[in-house]
């Protein structure tokens, strides 16, 4: 297993050979350890992907596109391998990190197709005498910051565009995931994409970050983690006006109208609220239900949440895994403290669970009823398996409350009226809405959030404009 840094097609320790300790959090056992970089890996990594972006752009469409499926089809053909190693640093069951190697694949081949689809335009000009002529080009040099809870595809979602568009990459994974974002650019070189065009650092996250941003060979950065990072590195990228692509937090709101499909809303909130042990950023943080099937909708999602198995995600049938470090369990603890402090009612879990043989990191499926507005897990984050529930009158009341956030990524509700799905899916200010719907994320999507989620859209086609610039060319003839 390759555990270096890849700078120009090298594998490369960090030039003090200062190091970052990978562990397991269900067990804390050291797997591995990977340079700590700092500027002096990340200027070298822009370097490299500068000299290579020459040759890489000039490459017709259709060359790069082949090689991205070349890609996908490696990190399919080795899908048991990568899933391991993501269960084994990122914590999630072995069969969610084997769905994330496909759904990872899955960008790729979409960037593949794209790839020969970056068309320009011809324009006709005011006068007889001119030709305008709009041209589609590369970004140049794309930096990509990636967090832990999806360490693979969150990589891919990215670099598939930006090469495809033609671009050269520098990634910077996760800390605590780097040995996924490693084994893809192994891969890459195995594909047969040139030494240079992708280049992966990991270390310190403020030192590369801050040369990512002051390097002016890098024209693009592109990020996915909280909205407070994201915060720094929009101050940051001021300095060369360096356009940037943000997909920050979310605080999803779920709601269940009265003439809802039930046994398809529990099923639903299940597979959005406890995917990752509820750590995503589309997960649903609060549930909205109307009164008149409130508690036909709580004992059911009470019922399917107790039997979900906590375990070491390596273990068979396991539903969920542990949190990833000490400090995401605290916050859950906190937040389920605060709500039941504040008059929320425990419907079942609340505490966590020791696993044999494993860290004391696991966390009890949860479901809370009685939320109000006060409380923190109605504003914040809790990143964690909890299903805070709270019941409303009316379509506008549902509304006013799922509105009442600083975030704007996803939504989800549920309802059998095709007249209200439009309304409420309108007045929804959330970029992705999952109506009757609880896993809305795919390739040909245009994935993306709006107020404090960031901006930029990621998927579909709308995701090359993200790594392309736009030129014309007024030609008089
Ligand atoms: P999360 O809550 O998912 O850990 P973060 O925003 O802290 O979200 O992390 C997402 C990514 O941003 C990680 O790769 C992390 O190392 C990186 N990161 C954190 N702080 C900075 C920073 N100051 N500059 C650049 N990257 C950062």
């Amino acid at each position: 297993m390759q555990t270096h840094n890849l700078i120009a097609g090298q594998w490369t320790a960090a030039a003090d050979g200062a190091t970052i300790d990978v562990t397991n959090p269900a067990t804390d056992e050291v797997i591995a350890s990977v340079p700590r970089g700092g500027r002096d890996e990340t200027r070298y990594a822009i370097q490299a992907a500068h000299d290579a972006l020459p040759a890489w752009r000039a490459r017709p469409a259709h060359e790069r596109g082949a090689l991205l499926r070349t890609l996908a089809s490696l990190m399919l053909r080795d899908a048991d391998r990568l899933a391991r190693l993501m269960t084994l640093e990122q914590g999630k069951p072995l069969a969610e990190a084997r769905g994330e190697i496909a759904y990872a694949a899955s960008f790729l081949e979409w960037a593949a197709e794209e790839a020969r689809r970056v068309c320009g335009e011809m324009i006709p000009a005011s006068t007889a005498a001119k030709r305008i002529l709009v041209l589609r080009q590369p970004v140049g040099v794309a930096a990509i910051i990636t967090p832990w809870n999806f360490p693979s595809a969150m990589i891919t979602r990215k670099l598939g565009p930006a090469l495809a568009a033609g671009c050269t990459v520098v990634i910077k994974p996760a800390e605590s995931t780097p040995l996924s974002a490693i084994a893809i650019g192994q891969l890459s070189l195995e594909a047969g994409i040139p030494a240079g065009v992708v280049n992966i650092v990991t270390g310190t996250a403020r030192q590369i970050g801050a040369e990512m941003c002051d390097n002016f060979l890098v024209r693009k950065l592109s990020f996915t983690g909280s909205t407070p990072v994201g915060r720094v590195l929009m101050q940051q990228a001021s300095k060369h006006l360096l356009r940037l692509s943000l997909e920050l937090g979310g605080h999803a709101p779920f709601i269940v109208f009265d003439d809802a499909d039930l046994d398809l809303a529990a099923a639903a909130a299940i597979t959005t609220k406890f995917r990752n042990a509820g750590q995503t950023c589309i997960c649903a943080n609060r549930f909205y239900v109307h009164a008149s099937v409130h508690d036909a909708f709580v004992e059911r999602l009470a019922a399917a949440t107790e039997r979900l198995i906590v375990g070491n995600g390596l273990g068979e049938g396991v539903n969920i895994g542990p949190l990833i470090d000490d400090k995401a369990i605290a916050k859950v603890e906190e937040h389920v403290a605060d709500a039941t402090d504040r008059g929320a009612r425990l419907v079942c879990g609340g505490a966590r669970v020791r696993v044999s043989g494993c860290a004391d990191r696991f966390y009890r499926p949860t479901v809370l009823s009685g939320l109000a507005p006060e409380m923190k897990i109605a504003h914040e984050e809790t990143f964690g398996p909890v299903a805070p529930v709270a019941r409303f009158e009316t379509e506008a009341e549902a509304i006013a409350l799922a509105n009442d956030s600083e975030y704007g990524l996803a939504a989800y509700f549920f309802t059998r009226d095709a007249s209200r799905l439009i309304r409420v899916a309108e007045a929804l200010d959330y970029g992705v809405i999952g109506a009757n719907d609880a896993a809305p994320s795919t390739a040909q999507a245009p994935f993306g959030g709006l107020k404090h989620s960031g901006f930029g859209r990621e998927g579909g086609h709308y995701v090359m404009d993200e790594y392309t610039e736009i030129k014309y060319i007024s030609w008089g003839v």
